[in-house]
């Protein structure tokens, strides 16, 4: 017991490590998941997002319009409009599945944690709200220099060499085929020239006077 005693009067002198929030604000690190921001016109209304959500909290909707063709004789096309989309920060685990998954950059991280309300469905941010927090995100970072080449560009960098090859090799065959022509052109020249030579000396030996 006494051991005890001497354990909680050494803990009550040491200082506490807790912040008074909100009187005192957390100093966070930068890119904390504070809340998730939407750029509107990037969504595609792909679905991936609703789909991968392990707590079934973005609800999408969406209509079709139909484009008029670009082109004479072209065909119309359809593209997604969305409607709807809001994400229930009640239900949310901030895993961060749904801003991985999108393709096109439709989601990101803002650090912004002060949007606590005392009725739970409030909690539930459409887009235009979910649009907002979009000032607060930060730049990407740059990319780090040690990281291995990402196999894109090694497959772009691959591609290019072997059209240089292709191009240097179809510029080659040209220019053999050319020269080729060239000779044989030269040479039926010769031979043209030698003809007339012997026309104009007495004849071709081959060549038969007709009868008059
Ligand atoms: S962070 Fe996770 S739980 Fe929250 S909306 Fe995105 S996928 Fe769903
Ligand atoms: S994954 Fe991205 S583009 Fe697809 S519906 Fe979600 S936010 Fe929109």
């Amino acid at each position: 017991m006494l051991r005890g005693l001497v354990t909680t009067a050494k803990v009550m002198l040491r200082p506490a490590h807790t912040a008074e929030y909100p009187d005192v604000r957390p100093v966070l690190p930068p890119r904390s998941r504070g809340v998730i921001a939407l750029v509107q016109e990037n969504c595609t209304v792909c679905m991936l997002c609703a789909r991968e959500c392990p707590d079934w909290c973005i609800y999408i909707e969406a209509h079709k319009e139909t484009l008029p063709p670009t082109t004479e004789g072209g065909r119309a096309r359809q593209r997604n409009v969305l409607d709807r989309f809001a994400i229930d920060f009640s239900l949310c685990m901030y895993c961060g599945i749904c801003v991985e998954v999108c393709p096109f950059d439709a989601l990101h991280w803002s650090p912004e944690f002060e949007y606590a309300e005392f009725d739970l469905h409030d909690l539930l941010h459409e887009k235009e709200r979910l649009g907002q927090w979009m000032p607060t995100v930060l730049p990407p970072q740059p990319p780090d220099p040690a990281a291995p080449e990402p196999k894109e560009i090694a497959q772009a960098a691959k591609a290019a060499a072997r059209a240089a090859r292709t191009a240097t090799a179809t510029a080659g065959r040209a220019a053999t085929t050319g020269r080729a022509a060239g000779s044989r052109k030269a040479a039926d020249a010769g031979r043209a020239a030698e003809a007339g030579k012997a026309d104009a000396a007495g004849g071709t030996p081959g060549r038969r006077e007709l009868p008059e």
